[in-house]
């Protein structure tokens, strides 16, 4: 599904629909700060373009529930805009 998030850019960006596997395995490289790896696995298990990985990393939570860009930390839904900043979170509960 494309998405976009209003704090980054008006471009809009693909989102693949990852397994909850998938979920865990990228929120776990995001935590460890796995850039690199992340967005090469991201590509490898979706046909996605680089920039959309890249994009789809910077938006993955490293804590469910609390966004990514500012001290909100009551985020419901799995892929919310922050009520707060306005920012796009994933925020997968894995
Ligand atoms: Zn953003
Ligand atoms: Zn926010």
């Amino acid at each position: 599904m494309k998405r976009n998030c209003q704090k980054c850019s008006d471009r809009e960006f693909e989102v693949p629909e990852y397994t909850l596997e998938q979920k865990k395995m990228l929120s776990d490289l995001k935590a460890n700060k796995k850039l690199g790896e992340l967005i090469t696995k991201i590509e490898s298990l979706h046909n996605i373009k680089s920039i959309d990985a890249k994009f789809n990393f910077m938006h993955i939570n490293t804590k469910y529930g609390k966004c990514n860009r500012c001290k909100v930390d009551n985020l419901k839904g799995e892929y919310v805009i922050c009520p707060k900043c306005k920012a796009l979170n994933f925020n997968w509960k894995v």
